[in-house]
């Protein structure tokens, strides 16, 4: 799933190749992808392409008064296309026809229909409800007042900072990165944390988030690809050498997603039960 440094690069580079494109005409091929009906997808034509940003995970394509924002869930992509998609493409869930020849598309791998977009005045995107209810974003990072006040709740750290109302734009794959960097435990809950704990966990978010968005503008050309190089270092990489201390990784699975760590510097030296393990051995 594209996390904040996915959805930043993704953004820039559209942001840069849409200047000045104008819209021909707008599609929705996702029977349940629209979330609004007024203004339609019509309204954008003749529009032009004022910008393309992002909001905590969510890219928005700007056209001038208007925005659409976009939620790619699991398994979205945006991305521009020299030419129009065959209309027997199943991926493809919402087209963005330009006057030029090009289609912008969001496009989502596999069968379920979860992606979606909404079409709304710019102004009212502030005041959307799943705008209005995300906690700061997590790059550039909060100062150390608001990371502190969004982040001391009695819960585990590795849910409450993929919680997008807690802070914006943190998923499955940083969280494992960030905890690791700032050495703190997936299971240390948020009113534990010390003064200097919030303060590494700030830096931790500013270093890998910002080094993502660093390291992608570096390797990648105009181009997003469906796959990006991720500069990962403890996610789905149980079993491998920590590359701070060299203590094997160890995991916790969950139904929908595996949680990596370093038990010396994260947990104490204890390696967690990991459920999948404890529910073969039953
Ligand atoms: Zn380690």
């Amino acid at each position: 799933m594209p996390e904040l440094p996915e959805v930043e690069i993704t953004a820039r580079r559209l942001d840069r190749a849409l200047a000045g494109a104008r819209v021909e005409s707008a599609l929705a091929p996702g029977m349940v992808t629209m979330k609004t009906y007024q203004p339609p997808l019509s309204a954008l034509a003749e529009r032009p392409v004022t910008a393309v940003r992002r909001i905590g995970k969510m890219p928005v394509v700007e056209f001038g008064d208007l925005a659409l924002l976009v939620h790619l869930m699991s398994a979205g992509r945006l991305q521009l296309y020299d030419k129009r998609a065959s209309l027997r493409d199943k991926a493809s869930r919402l087209l963005i026809r330009l006057d030029d020849g090009r289609e912008l598309r969001l496009r989502e791998f596999g069968t379920r229909q979860r992606a979606w977009a909404k079409l709304l005045a710019s102004e009212e995107v502030p005041q959307d409800e799943t705008v209005a209810t995300l906690g700061p974003e997590a790059w550039p990072p909060p100062s150390l007042e608001q990371l502190a006040a969004a982040v001391r709740q009695p819960r585990h750290l590795h849910p409450l900072l993929r919680d997008q109302r807690v802070i914006a734009g943190i998923g499955r794959s940083w969280v494992d990165e960030i905890l690791w960097t700032a050495r703190l435990s997936p299971f240390a809950k948020g009113t534990d944390l010390t003064e200097a704990d919030v303060a590494r966990l700030r830096e931790a978010c500013d270093e890998r988030l910002g080094g993502a968005i660093a390291h992608y503008e570096e390797v990648i050309g105009d181009t997003v690809p469906d796959k990006l190089p991720m500069p990962l270092q403890v996610h789905r990489r149980p079993g491998t050498p920590c590359p701070r201390c060299g203590t094997t990784i160890e995991a916790v699975h969950y139904k929908d997603y595996v949680m990596c760590y370093c038990p010396e510097e994260q947990a104490g030296g204890r390696v967690y039960k990991d459920r999948r393990l404890s529910r073969l051995l039953k």
